[in-house]
């Protein structure tokens, strides 16, 4: 009686090797682990005119039953949780193939917070270059693979002679993450703006009757916008019901830090009255950026607490009244701290020495 390890052994290795690598070779089956636009070129490449499936590998949806990961560009640090769980899952032997730069190094969001490098996640075979690879490249690189799984040689497709810099020239380096904030960014919003509207004339009329704002103005066909005090939008958004605003579309941010101050903007429309039905009344209120709190809407308009949870997220500001504050909504648990204000900054990495 043999162990299993035994059997293992001489099912890889023994009389039998040759003909289970040539199986796994011809027996390719990539999970969809489609993250950003790298993935229209893996549907190109195993589309009709490139037919993928002629070298052996045929793309399947559930993990058990496959044995390839083709990381389809961008992975973020939600994301790698993802492909660590579906590499998990799947039946050994099991393969990583990563296509496109953002993959590699991050691609054009190599500063970004929130981006993983997948080889930090799951072990890969096979790395494929390009912005998006093309179809060509990807099955050059299924086609090493099964070099890899045949001779147990890994090798690379392509070669790209080192061609010496011309004297005098300075080597390219990738920008650092950014230093410094321009000491006054123009910070335009709401700016009114001439339009032929005349229901929108009788609406700012009927705003500036019921909504004590600061300033009410015609920022675009069906587009109106009302400066209050920040303790004042709930009010706001009180007269706003009372005159059929039934929702909250928006809620946003802007982050303002030459001036010390978060712009909290919600956007109302209406989906009970056919008349407010296109417009969107912006209300909008300066906060400070030291202990950024403004009244939340949540209670009075469920569609704004999604959104709330969002902008807490993202730039800190407390929404006072929801209860998701104080915790992490939409981000990882080890994302950094509010990534969208302008003083945001990454520790560098280095990808170009
Ligand atoms: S490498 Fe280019 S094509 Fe691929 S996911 Fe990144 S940005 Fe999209």
């Amino acid at each position: 009686m043999i162990s299993m390890d035994e059997f293992i052994e001489f099912v890889r290795g023994g009389p039998l090797g040759p003909i289970k690598k040539w199986g796994t070779k011809w027996s390719l089956w990539p999970v969809h682990l489609v993250t950003a636009c790298c993935g229209a070129e893996l549907a190109h490449a195993f589309a009709c005119g490139y037919d993928g499936e002629r070298i052996g590998a045929l793309n399947y949806g559930i993990a058990r039953q496959t044995n390839l990961i083709i990381v389809e560009g961008a992975i973020t640090r939600k994301m790698a949780k993802v492909l660590r769980i579906t590499w998990e899952q799947m039946p050994d032997p099991k393969f990583v193939i990563v296509m496109g730069a953002c993959g590699l190094q991050g691609g054009i969001f190599w500063n970004g917070y929130h981006m993983v490098k997948p080889s930090d996640v799951v072990p890969v075979d096979f790395f494929i270059p390009g912005c998006p690879p093309t179809p060509e490249a990807l099955l050059r690189g299924i086609r090493q693979l099964q070099f890899k799984i045949e001779t147990g040689e890994a090798k690379t497709s392509a070669t790209f002679p080192e061609v010496p810099l011309e004297a005098g020239r300075k080597p390219r380096v990738l920008p650092k993450s950014p230093k410094k904030i321009s000491k006054a960014p123009a910070v335009i919003v709401n700016a009114p703006k001439e339009v032929d509207w005349e229901f929108g004339q009788k609406l700012v009329e009927e705003i500036k009757a019921k909504v004590e704002a600061k300033s009410v103005t015609i920022t675009g066909k069906n587009r109106i916008a009302v400066k209050v005090e920040s303790d004042y939008i709930p009010r706001a958004a009180m007269r706003l019901r009372e005159m059929g605003f039934d929702h909250v579309k928006n809620v946003n941010v802007i982050d303002v830090p030459n001036e010390d101050k978060f712009i909290v903007e919600y956007h109302f429309s209406s989906y009970s009255v056919k008349e407010l039905m296109p417009v969107i009344v912006n209300v909008f209120a300066d906060i400070p950026r030291e202990n950024p709190r403004v009244k939340s809407l949540a209670s009075m308009f469920p569609s704004a607490d999604y959104m709330e949870r969002e902008m807490h997220d993202f730039f800190g500001v407390i929404f006072e009244g929801n209860p998701w504050m104080g915790r992490k909504f939409l981000l990882a648990p080890d994302a950094p701290e509010f990534p969208l204000r302008k003083d945001f900054k990454l520790e560098e990495e280095v990808y170009v020495r």
